[in-house]
């Protein structure tokens, strides 16, 4: 039963992002899926999910000058430099982690 949960799962990542954090959802909720699932999910998917947001997070750091590395450069004030940091996807990352439920009316498509 949990292999077949967790190669679903592995298999949606590879298929879809968004598809496999719903199913990492879903196998981690406490109203739909039983404790030694739930544990066994964890263990496995929460480390991904930390290497994911860290390797996402590392990317944009601020360079010498307080600019991000990790977006794109962008015209600002008539000429062409990056974003100053914390960039915009510093900033949402500390939003949702301070407030996961906030990302659902920011998605505009689930509701909790
Ligand atoms: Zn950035």
């Amino acid at each position: 039963m949990i292999s077949d949960a967790l190669s679903r799962a592995f298999s949606l990542l590879d298929q879809d992002m968004l598809g496999y954090l719903d199913a990492v959802e879903q196998l981690t909720d406490e109203h739909q899926t039983d404790e030694d699932t739930i544990l066994t999910v964890a263990r496995t998917e929460v480390p991904r999910l930390i290497a994911a947001l860290r390797g996402t997070l590392g990317n944009h750091q601020a360079d010498i000058l307080g600019l991000c590395l990790g977006c794109a450069p962008t015209w600002i004030d008539g000429r062409f430099t990056r974003t100053p940091w914390p960039c915009p996807v510093i900033d949402a990352a500390h939003t949702y982690l301070k407030d996961p439920d906030s990302i659902y009316p920011d998605l505009g498509q689930r509701s909790r």
